[in-house]
């Protein structure tokens, strides 16, 4: 385990093992088998990437898609490990020259599609090496139970018996305990250990919001994520070519991808996306299976997946990096009938009973008014003990007062009955909005009572409030041209008897006050890195992250390595990285910090940091000390660290040399708060309402749910932000 400890660190840049993964590898190292239940980006690879370094013989990984063994035997020539392919893709002599390597046995790992293992040089080959790990990779094709059963996948368990010495390990993200015993079954593995790892991402926001005009709510959320990049998955081929035609159109950088496109086109989009050229892939379902983009930072589901498993993967390929990443699922009952269409048409009874199990359980979940990663995570096997996340819709809901909009929705609702009941919501908008169209004259609508008395309202809040209406079917939309028409409902509401509640305030107007950003560093250097970056990748003709994840960037933009040892500090950076890049971006980092008089900061924050606690001079308070250290670039936890003090006395130190009226460096601040963005608001405007002289108000308030740390943190933000703000 030491090894595998040294490997971690010197190879793959990282300083501690995730969850599990200790256990899984060392499990494997002892030869027993394992099967890994792991949420997608839980970091399944490292359990067998490591024990096939550590192994004397040969690795094998079985894989469904070529696409994904490439990304991964790449990823691996990276770090300096010897990785190779065997695939009919493969041009005659580079199907030679891997031959070779693992017949010398130099390879250390064989990446394999399971329609090859029979083959006669395949058996050949394996006849002359020994192998030691026979890995599984995406178990869950096995299962006819699963949600992507391979037939191939069958062959495996008759694979594995040839090979009784190898130990086997089987992963899969799909953890429900029928596919869990068809790859147990399948596999044979009796004595194996089961490893299950949590389900929960937390970094992943998670909403779902009923579909009401999904394009317009698409462009929404789109404004909320400018030049991020994310994902939009489609039901169907025609849906994701009209979507990115309309957004094209509108100037967004994106590209289609599904089956009927040609092979090169397909390669060529899911390039251009990994390489960080266009910002949105708009995919059927057949996107993104192994895909190890780490910068993911949404995935909108615009018509409803076929299942949770499904759903959960694709959201998963968001937030790699471990950074806050949103989901939008639009839900629609149009929607499940479709899918029920195609249940109907699937052959066997089997599958039918299979696949409308799953869609129920989809339902369910998007219709849940509790905790999304209740059922979510419950569904998963797991027994999910909290009733609050704090990052899904329906948690930060719950927080949120919903303000009486009776009249403005009554204003909506005539607006809808003078106009005929036969126009869509953006005209009818036009119309509240007092908007001097062509349209409106041509209809005289200019001369209506409801003609401008709109105006204190956005399109947007509007766009809101219409979609509320239908929602609570006040309000229903004709299916072809989006008509709006009043039900009876909508009646009692004219009628005073019936009062609406909504959210509909725009967020970026609350947003305003209140500046937070999640990680602090410098944007500047990390451009140039991103650059640099993307010129090497360019010349290896390999994506970005395999040279460096964003995270890894983030922290040389934050941490200035200038050496090869602090280099070799940044997470995510091993000795070959290291070796092989560490000049080219320290000398960009060097440069920099030199124009950038940055040097200064950088020798201070060291100097705190290494000042053993106690000596410190006894001229200074300390909490001028702290203060000024602070000031200087020291985070919270490196003070922490260098004064062997809790949080709350460097927070306490920080608020008395604030209010001894010295300013501190806010971002410093924010790049420790790691409460989700809207919850800090929530508790900002809870210190406006209750003052900040006492946290036990605010305490009480959010019903214990945040922690007298978090608080304090949050206190002397709200302050010192409010006093930039005077
Ligand atoms: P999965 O196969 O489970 O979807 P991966 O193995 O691709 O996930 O890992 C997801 C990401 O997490 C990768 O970028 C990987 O390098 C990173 N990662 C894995 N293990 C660790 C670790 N111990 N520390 C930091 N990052 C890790
Ligand atoms: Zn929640």
């Amino acid at each position: 385990m030491d090894r595998a400890k040294k490997i971690l660190k010197d190879v793959f840049g990282y300083e501690s093992f995730r969850p599990l993964q200790s256990e899984i590898i060392q499990n494997v190292l002892l030869k027993k088998d394992s099967l890994v239940i792991m949420p997608t980006g839980g970091g399944k690879s490292l359990c067998y990437q490591i024990p096939a370094i550590v192994f004397e013989g040969l690795t094998i990984v079985i894989s469904p898609l070529i696409a994904l063994m490439k990304d991964q035997v790449e990823q691996l020539k990276e770090l300096g490990i010897n990785a190779v392919l065997l695939n009919s893709s493969l041009k005659t002599s580079e199907y030679r020259t891997n031959y070779q390597e693992v017949l010398d046995k130099r390879a250390r790992l064989l990446y394999l599609a399971p329609e090859s293992l029979f083959k006669d040089e395949i058996q050949e080959l394996l006849s002359e090496v020994r192998l030691d790990c026979i890995t599984i990779d995406e178990a869950h094709c096995i299962s006819e139970w699963g949600h992507d059963f391979r037939p191939e996948y069958r062959q495996l368990g008759s694979f594995r018996k040839r090979y009784p010495s190898a130990v086997c390990i089987a992963l899969t993200a799909t953890a429900t305990p029928r596919v869990q015993d068809d790859i147990k079954n399948n596999l044979n593995l009796i004595d194996s250990t089961k490893f299950l790892a949590s389900f929960n991402r937390e970094n992943l926001f998670i909403k779902v919001t009923l579909k009401t005009d999904p394009f317009q709510q698409t462009l929404e959320f789109l404004s909320e994520h400018k030049d991020e990049a994310g994902i939009i998955y489609c039901f169907s081929k025609k849906q994701v070519d009209d979507l990115s035609s309309q957004l094209s159109a509108m100037g967004f950088s994106v590209r289609p991808y599904h089956a009927g496109l040609n092979t090169e086109e397909r390669s060529e989009n899911q390039d251009l996306f990994l390489k960080d050229k266009i910002q949105i892939i708009i995919a059927t379902i057949a996107f993104g299976m192994g895909i190890n983009k780490s910068n993911i930072r949404f995935v909108i589901h615009y018509d409803l997946p076929k299942n949770l498993e499904s759903y959960y993967q694709e959201i998963g390929r968001s937030g790699r990096d471990g950074l806050r990443s949103d989901c939008l699922l639009l839900f629609s009952y149009g929607d499940i009938s479709k899918i029920n269409y195609f249940v109907q048409q699937k052959l066997s009874e089997m599958e039918r009973a299979v696949a409308k199990l799953h869609l129920e359980s989809m339902v369910r979940f998007a219709e849940a008014t509790i905790c999304r990663r209740i059922p979510l995570i419950r569904y998963f096997g797991e027994n999910y003990q909290e009733d609050y996340c704090g990052m899904c819709d329906n948690c930060m809901s719950e927080k949120k007062e919903l303000a009486d909009v009776t009249i403005a929705a009554q204003k909506f609702l005539s607006c809808i009955k003078r106009t005929g009941e036969i126009f869509g919501a953006n005209y009818l908008i036009d119309v509240l909005l007092g908007a001097e169209t062509d349209r409106i004259f041509s209809f005289g609508h200019q001369n209506l009572t409801v003609y401008g008395i709109g105006k204190e309202h956005t399109r947007n809040e509007w766009m809101k409030l219409s979609r509320q209406l239908v929602a609570d079917h006040i309000i229903v939309k004709g299916i072809e041209f989006g008509s709006l028409k009043l039900t009876k409902k909508a009646y009692e509401v004219l009628l005073k008897n019936v009062k609406v509640y909504a959210d509909i305030k725009e967020k970026e107007a609350r947003a305003k006050k209140v500046k937070t950003v999640e990680v602090n560093y410098d944007a500047q250097l990390f451009e140039l890195l991103r650059q640099k970056r993307k010129d090497l990748a360019e010349e290896s003709n390999v994506p970005p992250y395999v040279i460096f994840s964003d995270k890894t960037l983030i922290q040389m933009a934050a941490s200035f390595p200038r050496t090869q040892d602090q280099f070799l500090n940044v997470q995510g950076i091993g000795t070959f990285k290291a070796e092989k890049y560490g000049s080219t971006f320290i000398e960009i980092i060097d440069e920099y910090c030199n124009e950038n008089g940055i040097e200064e900061k950088e020798i201070s924050v060291k100097a705190v940091s290494q000042k053993p606690s106690g000596t410190s001079s006894a001229k200074k308070p300390r909490h001028v000390e702290v203060g000024e250290a602070f000031n200087k670039g020291a985070s919270i936890s490196m003070l922490m660290e260098s004064y062997k003090v809790k949080e709350n006395t460097i927070l306490d130190h920080l608020l008395k040399y604030f209010l001894e009226g010295n300013s501190i460096r806010g971002d410093g601040l924010e790049e420790s708060v790691i409460l989700p963005r809207a919850m800090q608001e929530d508790i900002f405007s809870l210190f406006e309402k209750e003052g900040t002289d006492r946290l036990a108000p605010v305490y009480e308030k959010l019903g214990g749910s945040v922690s007298y740390d978090d608080l304090r943190l949050l206190r002397l933000l709200y302050l010192v932000q409010k006093k930039t703000l005077e």
